[in-house]
Protein backbone atom coordinates (compact mmCIF):
# COMPACT_ATOMS: atom_id res chain seq x y z
CA UNK A 1 0.00 0.00 0.00
CA UNK A 2 1.26 4.19 -0.64
CA UNK A 3 2.37 5.52 2.50
CA UNK A 4 0.06 8.27 3.50
CA UNK A 5 0.54 11.51 5.37
CA UNK A 6 -2.56 13.25 7.06
CA UNK A 7 -2.60 17.15 6.85
CA UNK A 8 -4.73 19.03 9.48
CA UNK A 9 -5.37 22.14 10.30
CA UNK A 10 -7.61 23.62 13.22
CA UNK A 11 -9.81 26.48 13.75
CA UNK A 12 -10.77 26.90 17.67
CA UNK A 13 -13.24 29.20 19.21
CA UNK A 14 -11.67 30.43 22.36
CA UNK A 15 -14.91 32.07 24.66
CA UNK A 16 -12.85 35.13 26.44
CA UNK A 17 -13.23 35.21 29.99
CA UNK A 18 -14.23 38.95 30.03
CA UNK A 19 -17.27 39.83 33.08
CA UNK A 20 -19.54 41.25 30.29
CA UNK A 21 -20.78 40.48 26.90
CA UNK A 22 -19.06 42.19 23.39
CA UNK A 23 -21.48 44.31 22.29
CA UNK A 24 -23.65 44.99 25.67
CA UNK A 25 -23.56 45.30 29.22
CA UNK A 26 -25.24 41.96 29.97
CA UNK A 27 -22.94 39.44 32.07
CA UNK A 28 -20.87 36.94 29.61
CA UNK A 29 -19.84 34.29 32.25
CA UNK A 30 -22.84 33.20 33.46
CA UNK A 31 -24.60 31.68 30.17
CA UNK A 32 -25.48 28.21 32.37
CA UNK A 33 -27.99 30.21 34.20
CA UNK A 34 -31.60 30.04 33.58
CA UNK A 35 -32.48 30.19 30.15
CA UNK A 36 -33.05 33.87 28.93
CA UNK A 37 -32.22 35.56 31.86
CA UNK A 38 -28.72 37.12 31.05
CA UNK A 39 -30.27 38.82 28.04
CA UNK A 40 -31.45 42.62 26.29
CA UNK A 41 -32.39 44.39 23.50
CA UNK A 42 -28.53 44.25 22.35
CA UNK A 43 -27.59 40.65 22.68
CA UNK A 44 -31.58 39.35 21.32
CA UNK A 45 -31.07 41.77 17.98
CA UNK A 46 -34.14 44.11 18.35
CA UNK A 47 -34.53 46.95 16.37
CA UNK A 48 -32.83 50.19 16.48
CA UNK A 49 -30.35 48.97 18.86
CA UNK A 50 -26.98 49.88 18.67
CA UNK A 51 -23.65 47.58 19.39
CA UNK A 52 -21.10 48.45 21.56
CA UNK A 53 -17.44 47.05 21.40
CA UNK A 54 -16.26 45.75 24.71
CA UNK A 55 -12.65 46.88 25.24
CA UNK A 56 -11.65 44.46 27.51
CA UNK A 57 -12.27 41.69 24.65
CA UNK A 58 -9.81 43.76 22.45
CA UNK A 59 -7.35 43.79 25.19
CA UNK A 60 -7.56 39.79 25.57
CA UNK A 61 -7.70 39.34 22.16
CA UNK A 62 -3.88 41.15 21.34
CA UNK A 63 -3.00 39.11 23.76
CA UNK A 64 -3.34 36.26 22.52
CA UNK A 65 -1.93 37.41 19.14
CA UNK A 66 1.06 38.69 21.02
CA UNK A 67 1.14 34.93 22.60
CA UNK A 68 1.55 33.48 19.28
CA UNK A 69 3.65 35.82 17.33
CA UNK A 70 0.68 36.77 15.64
CA UNK A 71 0.57 40.94 14.37
CA UNK A 72 -1.83 42.79 15.44
CA UNK A 73 -3.66 44.98 12.82
CA UNK A 74 -3.34 48.62 13.44
CA UNK A 75 -7.06 48.62 11.51
CA UNK A 76 -9.33 45.91 11.69
CA UNK A 77 -12.98 45.54 10.50
CA UNK A 78 -16.09 43.94 11.97
CA UNK A 79 -18.54 42.37 9.22
CA UNK A 80 -21.73 40.58 9.20
CA UNK A 81 -21.82 37.08 8.63
CA UNK A 82 -25.73 36.02 7.37
CA UNK A 83 -27.57 32.89 8.41
CA UNK A 84 -30.32 31.68 9.27
CA UNK A 85 -30.95 29.63 13.19
CA UNK A 86 -33.18 29.75 15.86
CA UNK A 87 -30.38 30.83 18.50
CA UNK A 88 -29.42 33.70 15.85
CA UNK A 89 -32.10 36.48 16.35
CA UNK A 90 -30.34 38.86 14.23
CA UNK A 91 -30.17 37.07 11.70
CA UNK A 92 -25.90 37.65 11.67
CA UNK A 93 -23.06 37.21 13.66
CA UNK A 94 -21.29 40.13 14.35
CA UNK A 95 -17.86 38.90 13.18
CA UNK A 96 -14.72 39.94 11.17
CA UNK A 97 -13.99 38.29 7.68
CA UNK A 98 -10.89 39.63 5.52
CA UNK A 99 -9.51 42.41 7.82
CA UNK A 100 -9.40 40.21 11.24
CA UNK A 101 -7.27 41.59 14.16
CA UNK A 102 -4.45 39.93 14.20
CA UNK A 103 -2.78 37.51 10.97
CA UNK A 104 -0.10 35.19 10.78
CA UNK A 105 1.84 33.84 14.15
CA UNK A 106 3.17 30.48 15.31
CA UNK A 107 3.96 27.96 17.41
CA UNK A 108 6.48 25.27 18.48
CA UNK A 109 4.62 22.39 19.07
CA UNK A 110 7.12 20.02 21.30
CA UNK A 111 5.42 17.10 20.55
CA UNK A 112 6.43 13.96 23.44
CA UNK A 113 8.38 10.72 22.79
CA UNK A 114 5.20 8.94 23.55
CA UNK A 115 3.38 10.98 20.67
CA UNK A 116 6.42 10.35 18.09
CA UNK A 117 6.47 6.97 16.40
CA UNK A 118 10.03 6.79 16.26
CA UNK A 119 9.73 7.31 20.18
CA UNK A 120 11.92 10.34 20.16
CA UNK A 121 9.92 13.24 20.18
CA UNK A 122 10.42 16.16 17.79
CA UNK A 123 9.42 19.98 17.17
CA UNK A 124 6.14 20.94 14.99
CA UNK A 125 6.20 24.21 14.23
CA UNK A 126 2.77 25.41 13.34
CA UNK A 127 1.63 28.77 11.76
CA UNK A 128 -1.15 30.70 12.50
CA UNK A 129 -3.27 32.11 9.65
CA UNK A 130 -5.65 34.82 11.31
CA UNK A 131 -7.23 35.66 14.65
CA UNK A 132 -10.95 37.27 14.67
CA UNK A 133 -12.93 38.15 17.31
CA UNK A 134 -16.52 37.61 17.12
CA UNK A 135 -19.64 37.20 18.88
CA UNK A 136 -21.30 33.82 19.91
CA UNK A 137 -24.58 32.56 19.64
CA UNK A 138 -27.27 31.05 21.28
CA UNK A 139 -28.45 27.71 22.22
CA UNK A 140 -31.70 25.59 21.04
CA UNK A 141 -32.30 22.25 22.82
CA UNK A 142 -35.14 19.64 22.75
CA UNK A 143 -37.28 19.02 25.41
CA UNK A 144 -40.72 17.76 26.05
CA UNK A 145 -41.09 17.58 22.84
CA UNK A 146 -40.33 21.07 22.00
CA UNK A 147 -37.56 23.64 20.53
CA UNK A 148 -36.45 26.02 23.23
CA UNK A 149 -33.68 28.72 22.47
CA UNK A 150 -31.61 30.24 24.91
CA UNK A 151 -30.06 33.24 24.02
CA UNK A 152 -28.30 33.82 27.06
CA UNK A 153 -24.45 32.75 25.15
CA UNK A 154 -25.42 35.73 22.72
CA UNK A 155 -22.66 38.44 22.67
CA UNK A 156 -20.78 35.97 24.06
CA UNK A 157 -17.31 37.00 23.21
CA UNK A 158 -15.28 34.40 21.07
CA UNK A 159 -11.66 34.36 19.69
CA UNK A 160 -11.56 32.51 16.51
CA UNK A 161 -8.17 31.02 15.48
CA UNK A 162 -7.45 29.19 12.56
CA UNK A 163 -3.88 27.45 11.92
CA UNK A 164 -2.43 26.40 8.77
CA UNK A 165 -2.62 22.82 7.22
CA UNK A 166 0.43 22.54 9.17
CA UNK A 167 -0.25 19.27 11.54
CA UNK A 168 0.06 15.60 10.55
CA UNK A 169 -0.87 13.48 12.77
CA UNK A 170 -4.30 13.30 15.20
CA UNK A 171 -1.20 13.48 18.21
CA UNK A 172 -0.21 16.93 16.82
CA UNK A 173 -3.50 18.37 16.68
CA UNK A 174 -3.83 16.49 20.54
CA UNK A 175 -1.15 18.36 21.36
CA UNK A 176 -1.84 22.11 19.24
CA UNK A 177 -4.93 22.20 21.81
CA UNK A 178 -3.02 20.86 25.37
CA UNK A 179 -0.68 23.88 24.87
CA UNK A 180 -3.53 26.78 23.88
CA UNK A 181 -5.27 25.34 27.34
CA UNK A 182 -1.95 25.61 28.82
CA UNK A 183 -1.64 29.26 27.29
CA UNK A 184 -4.88 30.39 27.49
CA UNK A 185 -4.97 29.82 31.14
CA UNK A 186 -1.26 31.47 31.16
CA UNK A 187 -2.54 34.12 30.07
CA UNK A 188 -5.28 34.24 32.09
CA UNK A 189 -8.05 35.38 29.18
CA UNK A 190 -9.84 32.23 29.67
CA UNK A 191 -11.11 29.30 31.30
CA UNK A 192 -10.24 26.71 28.19
CA UNK A 193 -12.47 24.26 29.15
CA UNK A 194 -13.22 21.83 26.03
CA UNK A 195 -16.11 20.12 28.67
CA UNK A 196 -17.53 23.45 29.42
CA UNK A 197 -17.42 24.42 25.67
CA UNK A 198 -15.71 27.27 26.27
CA UNK A 199 -13.07 26.04 24.18
CA UNK A 200 -14.04 24.37 20.65
CA UNK A 201 -12.12 22.90 17.87
CA UNK A 202 -13.13 22.01 14.16
CA UNK A 203 -10.58 19.83 12.54
CA UNK A 204 -9.53 20.13 8.99
CA UNK A 205 -8.45 16.93 7.67
CA UNK A 206 -7.19 15.62 4.32
CA UNK A 207 -4.81 12.92 3.25
CA UNK A 208 -1.66 12.81 0.23
CA UNK A 209 1.44 10.56 -0.77
CA UNK A 210 4.06 11.27 1.79
CA UNK A 211 6.24 13.56 0.09
CA UNK A 212 3.97 15.33 -1.83
CA UNK A 213 3.16 18.90 -1.38
CA UNK A 214 -0.41 19.06 -2.87
CA UNK A 215 -3.33 20.06 -0.36
CA UNK A 216 -6.06 17.51 -1.72
CA UNK A 217 -9.59 17.78 -1.06
CA UNK A 218 -10.35 17.71 2.81
CA UNK A 219 -13.21 17.66 5.10
CA UNK A 220 -14.19 18.86 8.43
CA UNK A 221 -14.82 17.75 11.99
CA UNK A 222 -17.45 19.34 14.46
CA UNK A 223 -18.64 19.20 17.77
CA UNK A 224 -15.87 17.47 19.80
CA UNK A 225 -15.55 18.18 23.32
CA UNK A 226 -12.65 17.09 24.47
CA UNK A 227 -9.05 16.82 23.05
CA UNK A 228 -9.33 12.65 23.55
CA UNK A 229 -12.11 12.82 21.22
CA UNK A 230 -10.64 15.65 18.79
CA UNK A 231 -7.21 12.74 18.61
CA UNK A 232 -9.86 9.43 17.64
CA UNK A 233 -12.24 11.79 15.62
CA UNK A 234 -9.05 12.93 13.44
CA UNK A 235 -7.89 8.91 13.36
CA UNK A 236 -11.26 7.86 12.42
CA UNK A 237 -11.06 10.00 9.82
CA UNK A 238 -7.41 9.84 8.08
CA UNK A 239 -8.32 5.93 8.05
CA UNK A 240 -11.59 6.24 6.41
CA UNK A 241 -9.36 8.90 3.60
CA UNK A 242 -7.48 6.16 3.18
CA UNK A 243 -9.52 3.64 2.93
CA UNK A 244 -12.00 5.68 0.25
CA UNK A 245 -8.67 6.62 -1.65
CA UNK A 246 -7.09 2.99 -2.06
CA UNK A 247 -10.86 1.79 -3.18
CA UNK A 248 -10.21 4.74 -6.03
CA UNK A 249 -12.83 7.13 -4.87
CA UNK A 250 -12.90 10.29 -4.40
CA UNK A 251 -13.00 12.75 -0.76
CA UNK A 252 -16.07 14.77 -0.80
CA UNK A 253 -15.53 18.38 1.40
CA UNK A 254 -18.46 17.02 3.61
CA UNK A 255 -18.52 17.91 7.08
CA UNK A 256 -18.78 15.79 9.43
CA UNK A 257 -20.30 15.46 13.23
CA UNK A 258 -18.20 13.74 16.00
CA UNK A 259 -20.62 11.56 17.89
CA UNK A 260 -19.99 11.19 21.29
CA UNK A 261 -21.80 8.67 22.36
CA UNK A 262 -21.19 6.30 19.77
CA UNK A 263 -17.45 7.56 18.95
CA UNK A 264 -18.62 7.86 15.25
CA UNK A 265 -18.80 10.13 12.95
CA UNK A 266 -21.27 11.29 10.56
CA UNK A 267 -21.68 13.18 7.57
CA UNK A 268 -23.95 16.28 8.79
CA UNK A 269 -24.00 18.22 5.41
CA UNK A 270 -21.99 19.47 2.25
CA UNK A 271 -20.33 22.34 3.08
CA UNK A 272 -21.39 25.85 3.02
CA UNK A 273 -19.14 28.07 0.64
CA UNK A 274 -18.15 31.83 2.18
CA UNK A 275 -20.72 32.73 -0.62
CA UNK A 276 -23.67 31.88 1.44
CA UNK A 277 -22.84 33.84 4.22
CA UNK A 278 -23.09 36.79 1.93
CA UNK A 279 -20.48 38.94 4.33
CA UNK A 280 -20.63 42.83 4.48
CA UNK A 281 -19.04 45.41 6.51
CA UNK A 282 -20.78 46.14 10.15
CA UNK A 283 -22.55 49.34 9.68
CA UNK A 284 -23.06 49.84 13.34
CA UNK A 285 -19.29 49.53 14.84
CA UNK A 286 -16.29 51.81 13.68
CA UNK A 287 -13.42 50.13 12.09
CA UNK A 288 -11.46 48.88 14.96
CA UNK A 289 -8.39 51.25 15.24
CA UNK A 290 -5.15 49.74 17.80
CA UNK A 291 -3.01 52.53 18.31
CA UNK A 292 0.80 51.78 19.31
CA UNK A 293 0.18 53.50 22.73
CA UNK A 294 -2.93 51.30 23.49
CA UNK A 295 -1.01 47.98 22.45
CA UNK A 296 1.73 48.88 24.74
CA UNK A 297 -0.42 49.26 27.03
CA UNK A 298 -2.12 46.10 26.93
CA UNK A 299 1.32 44.31 26.67
CA UNK A 300 3.36 45.89 29.63
CA UNK A 301 2.86 42.98 31.95
CA UNK A 302 3.20 40.52 29.21
CA UNK A 303 4.65 37.03 30.71
CA UNK A 304 7.37 34.93 29.84
CA UNK A 305 5.24 32.16 27.80
CA UNK A 306 4.69 29.32 28.92
CA UNK A 307 6.84 26.79 26.41
CA UNK A 308 9.86 29.80 26.87
CA UNK A 309 9.61 29.06 30.74
CA UNK A 310 10.14 25.36 30.31
CA UNK A 311 12.96 25.66 28.25
CA UNK A 312 14.60 28.34 30.40
CA UNK A 313 13.62 26.20 33.48
CA UNK A 314 15.47 23.11 31.59
CA UNK A 315 18.73 25.29 30.87
CA UNK A 316 19.03 27.90 33.46
CA UNK A 317 18.33 25.06 36.47
CA UNK A 318 19.51 22.36 34.65
CA UNK A 319 16.34 20.41 35.49
CA UNK A 320 15.58 17.72 33.14
CA UNK A 321 12.86 18.45 30.34
CA UNK A 322 10.37 16.16 32.40
CA UNK A 323 10.63 18.56 35.49
CA UNK A 324 10.65 21.73 33.60
CA UNK A 325 6.77 20.30 31.51
CA UNK A 326 5.46 19.94 34.64
CA UNK A 327 6.65 22.92 36.27
CA UNK A 328 5.54 25.20 33.43
CA UNK A 329 2.43 23.43 33.37
CA UNK A 330 1.12 26.74 35.26
CA UNK A 331 1.76 29.84 35.99
CA UNK A 332 1.19 29.79 39.77
CA UNK A 333 3.47 26.78 39.99
CA UNK A 334 6.25 28.09 37.97
CA UNK A 335 6.56 31.24 39.93
CA UNK A 336 6.04 29.20 43.20
CA UNK A 337 9.36 27.50 42.25
CA UNK A 338 11.18 30.15 41.05
CA UNK A 339 10.98 31.87 44.08
CA UNK A 340 11.82 28.97 46.58
CA UNK A 341 14.80 28.14 44.64
CA UNK A 342 15.82 31.95 44.78
CA UNK A 343 15.25 31.77 48.90
CA UNK A 344 16.70 28.25 49.44
CA UNK A 345 19.73 29.45 47.39
CA UNK A 346 20.36 25.45 46.85
CA UNK A 347 20.13 22.82 44.44
CA UNK A 348 17.11 23.55 42.04
CA UNK A 349 16.81 20.11 41.19
CA UNK A 350 16.08 19.09 44.99
CA UNK A 351 13.12 21.95 44.64
CA UNK A 352 11.59 20.51 41.90
CA UNK A 353 11.99 17.02 43.41
CA UNK A 354 10.06 17.81 46.43
CA UNK A 355 7.50 20.33 44.60
CA UNK A 356 6.73 17.63 42.03
CA UNK A 357 6.54 14.72 44.42
CA UNK A 358 5.05 16.18 47.51
CA UNK A 359 3.88 19.86 47.28
CA UNK A 360 1.98 18.99 43.71
CA UNK A 361 0.20 16.69 44.95
CA UNK A 362 -0.95 18.92 48.41
CA UNK A 363 -1.94 21.40 45.86
CA UNK A 364 -4.21 18.84 43.40
CA UNK A 365 -5.68 17.50 46.65
CA UNK A 366 -6.98 20.85 47.64
CA UNK A 367 -7.14 22.39 45.01
CA UNK A 368 -5.04 25.38 46.24
CA UNK A 369 -3.32 28.21 44.01
CA UNK A 370 0.48 27.42 44.78
CA UNK A 371 1.11 31.25 45.87
CA UNK A 372 -1.69 31.22 48.16
CA UNK A 373 -0.39 28.22 50.29
CA UNK A 374 0.61 28.86 54.16
CA UNK A 375 3.37 26.58 53.23
CA UNK A 376 5.20 29.69 51.16
CA UNK A 377 8.04 29.56 48.95
CA UNK A 378 10.21 30.75 51.75
CA UNK A 379 8.74 28.10 54.63
CA UNK A 380 9.40 25.77 51.70
CA UNK A 381 12.94 26.76 51.36
CA UNK A 382 13.60 26.90 55.29
CA UNK A 383 12.38 23.14 55.19
CA UNK A 384 15.09 22.01 52.76
CA UNK A 385 17.68 24.22 54.74
CA UNK A 386 16.95 22.41 57.91
CA UNK A 387 17.44 19.06 56.02
CA UNK A 388 20.64 19.82 54.29
CA UNK A 389 21.65 20.94 57.78
CA UNK A 390 20.86 17.89 59.13
CA UNK A 391 18.81 19.79 61.96
CA UNK A 392 15.69 17.58 60.76
CA UNK A 393 15.75 14.30 58.75
CA UNK A 394 14.25 13.88 55.63
CA UNK A 395 11.11 12.57 57.12
CA UNK A 396 10.23 15.21 58.95
CA UNK A 397 10.81 17.78 56.58
CA UNK A 398 8.46 15.95 54.41
CA UNK A 399 5.92 15.50 57.71
CA UNK A 400 6.59 19.66 57.66
CA UNK A 401 4.82 20.16 54.53
CA UNK A 402 1.51 19.50 55.84
CA UNK A 403 1.98 21.33 59.37
CA UNK A 404 3.41 24.33 57.85
CA UNK A 405 0.11 24.69 55.48
CA UNK A 406 -2.16 23.47 58.03
CA UNK A 407 -0.97 26.11 60.80
CA UNK A 408 0.77 28.76 58.87
CA UNK A 409 3.69 28.89 61.30
CA UNK A 410 7.70 28.68 60.63
CA UNK A 411 9.16 25.33 60.03
CA UNK A 412 11.89 26.40 62.72
CA UNK A 413 9.31 27.49 65.39
CA UNK A 414 7.59 24.09 65.00
CA UNK A 415 10.84 22.29 65.22
CA UNK A 416 10.91 23.79 68.16
CA UNK A 417 7.90 23.47 69.92
CA UNK A 418 7.62 20.18 69.00
CA UNK A 419 10.93 18.55 69.67
CA UNK A 420 11.29 17.69 66.23
CA UNK A 421 14.81 18.31 65.94
CA UNK A 422 17.07 15.16 64.32
CA UNK A 423 18.79 12.83 67.82
CA UNK A 424 22.07 12.33 66.12
CA UNK A 425 23.18 12.19 70.17
CA UNK A 426 25.44 9.00 70.01
CA UNK A 427 24.38 8.03 73.62
CA UNK A 428 20.36 8.45 72.33
CA UNK A 429 21.11 6.68 69.43
CA UNK A 430 22.84 3.63 71.41
CA UNK A 431 20.19 3.70 74.11
CA UNK A 432 17.21 3.23 71.53
CA UNK A 433 18.98 0.40 69.83
CA UNK A 434 19.96 -1.57 73.08
CA UNK A 435 16.06 -1.18 73.74
CA UNK A 436 14.83 -2.18 70.41
CA UNK A 437 17.36 -5.33 70.29
CA UNK A 438 16.23 -6.81 73.61
CA UNK A 439 12.45 -6.29 72.91
CA UNK A 440 12.91 -8.42 69.98
CA UNK A 441 15.40 -11.44 70.80
CA UNK A 442 13.91 -13.29 67.46
CA UNK A 443 15.19 -10.76 65.33
CA UNK A 444 18.36 -10.41 66.70
CA UNK A 445 19.04 -14.30 66.43
CA UNK A 446 17.65 -14.20 62.57
CA UNK A 447 19.49 -11.20 61.75
CA UNK A 448 22.66 -13.11 63.59
CA UNK A 449 22.23 -16.48 62.02
CA UNK A 450 22.41 -14.46 58.55
CA UNK A 451 19.17 -12.82 57.46
CA UNK A 452 21.20 -9.28 57.50
CA UNK A 453 18.76 -7.80 55.17
CA UNK A 454 16.34 -7.68 58.61
CA UNK A 455 18.82 -4.47 59.30
CA UNK A 456 15.95 -2.40 57.21
CA UNK A 457 13.01 -3.47 59.75
CA UNK A 458 15.53 -2.41 62.76
CA UNK A 459 16.47 0.74 61.79
CA UNK A 460 12.47 1.44 61.11
CA UNK A 461 11.78 0.24 64.70
CA UNK A 462 14.25 2.83 65.59
CA UNK A 463 12.64 5.40 63.91
CA UNK A 464 9.35 4.96 65.25
CA UNK A 465 10.69 4.76 68.74
CA UNK A 466 12.04 8.32 67.91
CA UNK A 467 8.65 9.56 66.49
CA UNK A 468 10.87 9.72 63.08
CA UNK A 469 13.49 11.73 64.42
CA UNK A 470 16.89 9.65 64.60
CA UNK A 471 19.61 10.03 62.31
CA UNK A 472 18.54 7.06 60.01
CA UNK A 473 22.49 6.37 58.99
CA UNK A 474 23.49 6.89 62.39
CA UNK A 475 21.22 4.42 63.69
CA UNK A 476 22.15 2.00 60.93
CA UNK A 477 26.01 2.28 61.98
CA UNK A 478 24.91 1.59 65.69
CA UNK A 479 22.36 -1.37 64.90
CA UNK A 480 25.04 -2.69 62.97
CA UNK A 481 27.94 -2.86 65.27
CA UNK A 482 25.64 -3.63 68.04
CA UNK A 483 24.22 -6.95 66.41
CA UNK A 484 27.24 -8.20 65.15
CA UNK A 485 28.74 -8.39 68.66
P1 LIG B 1 -12.46 26.69 4.00
O1 LIG B 1 -12.59 26.61 2.55
O2 LIG B 1 -13.03 25.51 4.69
O3 LIG B 1 -12.90 27.98 4.60
P2 LIG B 1 -9.82 27.53 4.68
O4 LIG B 1 -8.80 27.64 3.63
O5 LIG B 1 -10.44 28.78 5.21
O6 LIG B 1 -10.91 26.51 4.22
O7 LIG B 1 -9.18 26.73 5.88
C1 LIG B 1 -9.90 26.35 6.99
C2 LIG B 1 -9.03 25.43 7.80
O8 LIG B 1 -8.75 24.25 7.05
C3 LIG B 1 -7.68 25.99 8.16
O9 LIG B 1 -7.35 25.58 9.47
C4 LIG B 1 -6.75 25.37 7.17
O10 LIG B 1 -5.46 25.20 7.70
C5 LIG B 1 -7.37 24.02 6.93
N1 LIG B 1 -7.12 23.47 5.61
C6 LIG B 1 -7.16 24.12 4.42
N2 LIG B 1 -6.90 23.27 3.41
C7 LIG B 1 -6.69 22.05 3.96
C8 LIG B 1 -6.40 20.76 3.44
N3 LIG B 1 -6.28 20.53 2.14
N4 LIG B 1 -6.26 19.76 4.32
C9 LIG B 1 -6.41 19.96 5.62
N5 LIG B 1 -6.68 21.14 6.18
C10 LIG B 1 -6.84 22.19 5.36
ZN1 LIG C 1 -27.17 41.94 26.20
MG1 LIG D 1 -12.38 29.68 5.58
Amino acid sequence: MAEYEAVIGLETHIQLNTHSKIFCSCKADSWEDPANTNICPVCTGLPGVLPVLNERVVEKAILLAEAMHAQVQPISYFDRKNYFYPDLPKGYQISQFDQPIAVGGQIDLPIPETADPDGKGYVRSVRIHKLHIEEDAGKTKNARNQRLVDFNRCGVPLVEMVTEPDLRTADEAAQYLIRLRQLLRWLGISEADMEKGNLRCDGNVSIRLKGSNVLNQKTEIKNVNSIDSLRDAIRKEIDRQIREVEKGNEIHPWTLDWDEDTGELRKMRSKETEADYRYFREPDLLPLRVSSDWKKEILKDFPERPLDRRQRFADQYDLPMYDADILTLERGLADYFEETVTAYKGDPKKVSNWLMNDVLRMINDDHLEPLEMRLTPVFLSEILQLVDSATINITTGKNLLEIVQDTGKAPAQIVDEQELAQVTDDVQIREMCLKIIAANPEEADDFRGGKESLIGWFVGQVMRESRGKADAKMAKDVLFELLKK
